[in-house]
């Protein structure tokens, strides 16, 4: 089949870095305009993006609203420093998250991205037990396949070893207990709720062993994205979680960068497990990509606790509160609850999951279908008894790209390590804007894609 993908080398003039890039590596299109659910590239061919990239366009592309407000935004002021100022947008967006966050959640810190929205909630955790003289509290406990940002400290409680080992030894320690896998881990006779527990009493037993005091927090995606495919925790999972780290005194940090404001059909994923963390960071669909930010959110507890005690946050970024980023996310908060996205993401998420199920549910290949909301996961595996990964040496995520991008499908194959082995999903986060029509475009791409790999892979 005849690639439309040209050189990277071609396209870039050769002072761009795509070469550090690990996915497409030499063949990349040159993106040219944004059209809701598509882009459109500079040849003139649409792409329906299933993906938002990386779940982060959420209202789709070339929204009026938020490009107003950015202009008008711009117009005013486009950046002043948040040591010398707060701006309206950056107050009214605080005000607008806080009063939709789950619990006790009262306060907002505005950074530039989901890394710096993990480490900001990794060392304010450290400064609030320090302030409360609990120094000897350095250890954090997350979970094997989980992703929390390429620096060093969300590097280090991320779970996928090979990203870690080559920058070890690592600033931050963490140790990695079970993720809550039931496609993978529930034993045939079990129920998800004896699951739920079993898995979350990991944490407990962990905890035994290494003393809880010290122990500043458990780290962990409501829903994992990048490194399972959208799995979701059975009902039970993270109440239990939250009554061990209450019992035992540790924070819960919960990292919403790529299942929050609203991917999973409800604006904060965990709601609809019925807990509220003490940390919780958030980015990609904040700004939906129309201006770089992220923001680290905290209870009452941990802001009084800093606040009477030295005063300040020992951390901050340049660009932290960005005048112009808060006013594009104040836009697209404002435009989800204007046109009710919300209870599209919701409508639309069924029918998508219906959709899939009827396209690849009895494919050999296909060994779960899962997710909530518009953000849903593919497993692929060699067996479907078995649930044995395919070889990692037939590169599918790579091959299923390729396949995509040929019929006009942006979606994001990968996978995390399962038992030491490479496993391999795909994963979709459509805007929340799409219709049934895209669904079925979608599920087509998609469902001929995959066959396309696999066959290509000789599977
Ligand atoms: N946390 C999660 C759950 C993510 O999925 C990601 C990115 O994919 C990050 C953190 C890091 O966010 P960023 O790439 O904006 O630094």
């Amino acid at each position: 089949m005849g690639l439309r993908l040209r050189q990277a080398r071609e396209c870039s003039r050769g002072s761009m870095t795509h070469v550090f890039h690990r996915q497409l590596k030499a063949a990349m299109p040159v993106a040219a305009k944004g059209d809701g659910p598509y882009i459109v590239d500079t040849e003139g061919k649409k792409y329906i993006d299933a993906s938002g990239g990386a779940a982060v366009s959420c209202l789709g592309h070339s929204h009026p609203r938020v490009i107003q407000a950015i202009k008008d935004q711009v117009d005013q002021i486009a950046f002043a420093h948040t040591g010398f100022f707060t701006s309206e947008p950056a107050e009214q967006l605080a005000d607008h998250l806080v009063s939709r966050a789950p619990g006790q959640i009262n306060h907002v810190y505005f950074v530039s991205g989901g890394s710096e929205a993990v480490e900001a909630s990794l060392k304010l955790a450290r400064q609030y037990f320090l302030e409360k003289g609990e120094g000897q509290r350095s250890l954090f406990i997350a979970r094997r396949q989980s992703y929390h940002g390429n620096t060093l400290g969300a590097l280090s409680v991320g779970g996928n070893e090979w990203r870690r080992t080559p920058f070890a030894p690592m600033l931050i320690d963490a140790e990695h207990v079970s993720p809550c896998y039931g496609y993978r881990d529930r034993q045939p006779d079990e129920s998800d709720e004896a699951y739920g527990l079993r898995v979350a009493d990991e944490l407990e037993s962990r905890l035994k062993e290494v003393g809880p005091e010290k122990v500043i927090a458990f780290v962990a995606e409501p829903v994992v994205g990048a490194t399972a495919g959208a799995l979701a925790p059975v009902p039970g999972y993270f109440k239990r979680i939250r009554e061990i780290c209450d019992k035992n005194g540790i924070l819960l940090i919960l990292d919403e960068v790529m299942c929050g404001m609203g991917r999973t059909g409800t604006l904060f994923a965990c709601e609809q497990d019925g807990v509220a963390p003490d940390l919780l960071a958030t980015a990609k669909g904040l700004g939906a990509g129309y201006m770089p930010i992220g923001a680290m959110m905290c209870t009452s507890e941990i802001y009084d606790t800093i606040r009477n005690g030295s005063g300040f946050f020992q951390h901050g970024h340049t660009y932290m509160g960005h005048p112009t980023a808060c006013a594009a996310a104040l836009a697209v908060q404002r435009a989800i609850e204007e046109d009710d996205l919300l209870a599209n993401v919701r409508t639309m998420g069924d029918k998508l999951d219906a959709a899939l199920h009827d396209r690849l549910g009895n494919h050999a290949n296909i060994g779960d279908i899962r997710g909530r909301g518009l953000f849903r996961g593919i497993e692929l595996v060699a067996d479907r008894v078995s649930k044995e990964p395919l070889d990692p040496g037939l590169k599918i995520d790579g091959l299923i790209k390729r396949e995509a991008m040929e019929r006009g499908l942006i979606c994001y194959p990968g996978g995390g390590t399962i038992d030491g082995k490479q496993g391999n999903h795909v994963l979709l986060a459509p805007p929340f804007i799409i219709n049934e029509t895209h669904v079925a475009e979608i599920t087509e791409k998609l469902g001929d894609s995959i066959e396309a790999a696999l066959r290509a892979a000789g599977v």
